[in-house]
Formats: structure tokens, sequence, C-alpha cells
């Protein structure tokens, strides 16, 4: 297991690779929250498609409240998921007026009551839009925490916890953003990660490293 020294070297350098915000970071709540609600099982481009449209025609969560969920349904059908997510969001829109005055709440208990949203979700609300510590686990992030040996869990919640109990707290904003970009560019999934261009390969255990191809 890497010592928390190693750890902040390896999110520091990161860091300063990718500095780019998140594609689901819209700077707001409402858009952030559904922005990676609809990004589960499908990609951020597919949702950047079709984001600005949706936007226009549901402006506010009282135009989400009060729409025909066909309505919503038409406008993200080609997010995958599309209906159930629909149901969601309009659920999600009553409950954020009726029981939280028309805000987002800002907290991990508060906010995992809402339909359709996990910790996943929530983490990246709470770290992209609130600004508080927390860990979103994706698909990237869980990847790339295996193969740096930062944790061995086979679950989303098990490798969370295993990185929160392993970074220091004030890294733990940066782990999603950095890891998702580090992800889709070196460290991608399958068998060939990009090793050989890798930034923090010397703090890196994976024991199938992939030297550059030959040309
Ligand atoms: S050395 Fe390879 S496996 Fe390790 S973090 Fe870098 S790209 Fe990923």
């Amino acid at each position: 297991m890497a010592d928390s020294k190693i750890v902040i070297r390896v999110i520091r350098r990161l860091g300063q690779e990718y500095s780019k915000k998140g594609d689901m970071d819209f700077g707001n709540a409402k858009d952030t929250l559904i922005a990676v609600l609809l990004s589960a099982q499908t990609t951020d481009k597919q949702v950047l498609k079709i984001y600005p449209a949706f936007q226009k025609q549901f402006p506010t969560w009282k135009s989400l409240s009060e729409a025909d969920v066909r309505e919503i349904e038409k406008s993200i059908h080609t997010i995958g998921l599309y209906r159930s997510k629909a149901r969601a969001i309009k659920k999600m829109a009553k409950m954020i007026r009726d029981e939280f005055k028309g805000r987002v709440p800002a907290t991990m208990e508060k906010l995992v009551t809402l339909p359709g949203v996990g910790r996943k979700t929530a983490s990246c609300v709470l770290t992209y839009v609130f600004h508080e510590p927390a860990i979103a686990v994706d698909t990237h992030v869980s990847r790339i925490a295996h193969r740096l040996g930062w944790a061995k869990g086979n679950t989303p919640e098990k490798v969370e916890k295993e990185l929160m109990a392993l970074v220091p707290k004030k890294e733990w904003m940066e782990i999603n953003r950095v890891f998702v970009q580090f992800g889709r560019d070196v460290c991608v999934g399958g068998k060939k990660p990009k090793c050989w261009k890798c930034p923090v390969a010397k703090w890196c255990p994976y024991e199938s490293k992939i030297g550059e191809p030959e040309r």
C-alpha cells in the first residue's frame, strides 16, 4: 500500500497535467446534479450534446416538477436508461421544491435521499459545486486506484472507503477530476494502459506496465 506522501505527489503531478474542470461541472447545483445523473451508463459527450436544449426547455426545478414526464423523456431520449432517468428527474424536482425549498441540499446524507442519486453523483455535486471534500468513485477512479495499489475493493463503496482512509482529506476533491482525464488519456481501460508516457509511472507498482510500442 502506498504511503500518503506518494499519494499526494501522484495527485499533484496529475493535477499539473490535467487542469481542465470536469465535463459535468456546470458551475451550478441544478445542472451539475442533473448532468451527472444523466451521465450514468452514457458518455459525457452524449450528455454535453443534448444538455443545452434540455437546459433551455427546463430552466428551473419548477419547470421540471410541472413537466409531463414524456416531455422530459423526449428531450433526453438519446441517453441510456432515459425513461428511468426522466422519472427520477421529475421526482427529484418535486422533492427539491417541496422538501428543500427549491435548493439542492449540500450534504451527502440529504443528497442520497433524492431519487436516482447515489454516492458517486452526490460526491460529484459536493466537490464540483459546494467545494466539500468527497471522493466520487467511477470506473476510472476505481481502475486507477487498483493499478496504483491504493485500493483492493471490488465495489465503488469499498474503493471509496479505502481511498478515504489513505488520501489526506484536502486532496479528495481532486481525485475524480484528474483521474477521469488521466484514465481517458493514459491509464486507459482494458489491457493496454499507455505506461510509457505516464507521468506517475515511477510511483506505480502495476505489474503489467506497458512499454512504448514498436513503430
Ligand atoms: S504506470 Fe501504467 S498502470 Fe501505472 S498509473 Fe501509469 S499508466 Fe496507469
